[in-house]
């Protein structure tokens, strides 16, 4: 007799949806049973999640995982689409077909995802998953707007970069007095003389930095050599967003400039105590942080903290610089070739389709919301002035209501811009991707750190080894390359 794949069926609803149409458990029902039953599936159970505000938590989420567990024998699960299945980044965790061995039917948005997935299926999931998130984040972000806003427009904030000058907030043009001691200051660095040679050189052929200050200094020469903007790039608190105004240089020079300063040997700069490693690592022996201090004043060592008692680990003081390239090699194993970036592309695109229709949804609930609470102030003033309900009463309403209409307006008008963004936003995860190593290089140590947190987990250093896993959906990332490079086209006849 032929062997049914068993499976089980999640269905969710939050509480905001329940009032609309289309998102009501039935319906995800029917369209998991009718699927099931043209592939020849048998359910096994049903999960049926209806969120409640009252109630916070995924009960049945957490059921489902405790029962696949006990039954081995079911290792599939059905579901309608991915926004449906995670509700945040730990559930996608959870559900991580590599870890788990489970294959997840996304129904809806015709995706089987297995252990023997390729490359390419899991990699455009994660980065599903983490726009999802994305999204969730650019709403909060968008309730606050203000500087990152502009931002990420591609507008500089306050004083633009040595080299530009502003004509207005919107329009920041190239100094063309300026910019021809960025454009050499750069080939001479990337031709590999040191930082003070290119001071003095700069000097000697006739550069000026400033009228006043007429030799940079070598604190100004090592930030503006690493400052993005010169390619175009506009980097806000820890990320870099694509700027409206035009590059000084191209992205080979800059590139070629990064490189020199890592043959300088040491990071261009260096707030006293943030180390880009301290908190990062623990050691393998004893479990312990591994916290950095600073040698004959300049030199930063690593070393375990040996808290817990006597570590035969503690003695070992490792330079960063050892540290360092095997940092490098974590973030390089993680940065997109281009040619994967335009079929990524197209899994964005795909996916914005979904999240256009999950903001619909979310805006017709505000407007209707909106229009309630405007009537009820409506008709408050109108009982106010009919002598129907005291001043004290009628104020207090409708400071309150106001005051939820408001809230309500933030909450729209942060919802038209997120939606604009959500497709921007993935390109620039991945575009961020594409240039991980070489943004992550220019970094001051605290944002490096941030990186590496966001990237990997589980560092342990053993000897003068560092070990980590890579978090997801990044894992995938550094597989999709080494399974490229491994087997060539091993992607062309998934
Ligand atoms: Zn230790």
């Amino acid at each position: 007799m032929e062997q049914r794949i068993k499976a089980v069926i999640y269905a969710r609803v939050s509480s905001e949806e329940q009032k609309k149409e289309g998102f009501s458990i039935p319906a995800q029902l029917d369209l998991l049973h009718d699927f099931a039953h043209k592939n020849n599936i048998e359910i096994v159970k049903e999960f049926e999640e209806a969120e409640t505000a009252k109630q916070a938590g995924r009960h049945k989420f957490n059921e489902m995982l405790k029962f696949l567990k006990k039954n081995k024998a079911v290792t599939n699960i059905l579901c309608e689409k991915t926004d449906r299945l995670y509700r945040n980044f730990k559930d996608y965790v959870d559900l991580d077909v590599d870890t788990t061995g489970y294959t997840v039917y996304l129904v809806k948005e015709s995706v089987v995802l297995s252990p023997t997935s390729t490359s390419h299926e899991k990699l455009v999931h994660g980065l599903k998953v983490l726009l999802a998130k994305n999204f969730i984040d650019n709403l909060r972000e968008e309730t606050q707007k203000g500087r990152l806003k502009k931002a990420s427009q591609g507008y500089f904030i306050g004083q633009v970069p040595y080299g530009y000058k502003k004509l207005d907030p919107r329009t920041t043009v190239i100094d063309e007095e300026k910019a021809p001691f960025v454009r050499r200051a750069f080939e001479l660095y990337a031709s590999g003389l040191s930082l003070e040679k290119v001071r003095w050189q700069l000097r000697d052929e006739g550069f000026v930095y400033q009228s006043s200050n007429k030799v940079i200094s070598h604190g100004q020469l090592g930030k503006l050599l690493k400052n993005v903007s010169y390619i175009g790039g506009l980097y806000f608190r820890g990320t870099v967003y694509s700027g409206k105004h035009e590059p000084i240089i191209s992205d080979e020079l800059f590139e070629k400039a990064q490189i020199s300063a890592q043959k300088d040997n040491k990071p261009l700069y260096r707030d006293d105590h943030n180390f880009a490693f301290a908190g990062l690592i623990t050691c393998v022996k004893c479990g312990c942080a591994i916290t950095a201090e600073i040698k004959k004043g300049k030199y930063v060592y690593y070393h375990c903290t040996g808290g817990k008692g006597k570590c035969e680990q503690k003695k070992i003081y490792i330079n960063e610089l050892d540290l360092m390239p095997q940092f490098d090699e974590a973030v390089k194993a993680v940065s997109l070739a281009q040619r994967h970036i335009d079929y990524i592309k197209q899994g964005l695109k795909e996916s914005l389709a979904d999240k256009k229709e999950f903001s619909e949804q979310m805006r017709s609930n505000l407007e209707a919301e909106a229009k309630r609470v405007r009537h009820r102030i409506d008709k408050i003033t109108n009982e106010y002035y009919d002598d129907l309900v005291d001043a004290k009463f009628y104020n207090e309403k409708r400071v309150q209501w106001n005051k939820d209409l408001d809230e309500i307006m933030i909450k729209l008008e942060a919802l038209h811009h997120a939606e604009q963004k959500y497709y921007e936003e993935g390109v620039r995860i991945i575009e961020t991707l594409k240039n991980a190593y070489i943004l992550y290089k220019q970094q001051s140590p605290i944002e490096q750190r941030k990186l590496l947190n966001y990237l990997l987990s589980n560092c342990t250093l053993e000897g003068r080894k560092v070990s980590y896993d890579y978090n997801l959906p990044f894992s995938y990332f550094v597989n999709f390359d080494s399974c490229r490079k491994k087997y060539p086209g091993c992607d062309s006849n998934a």
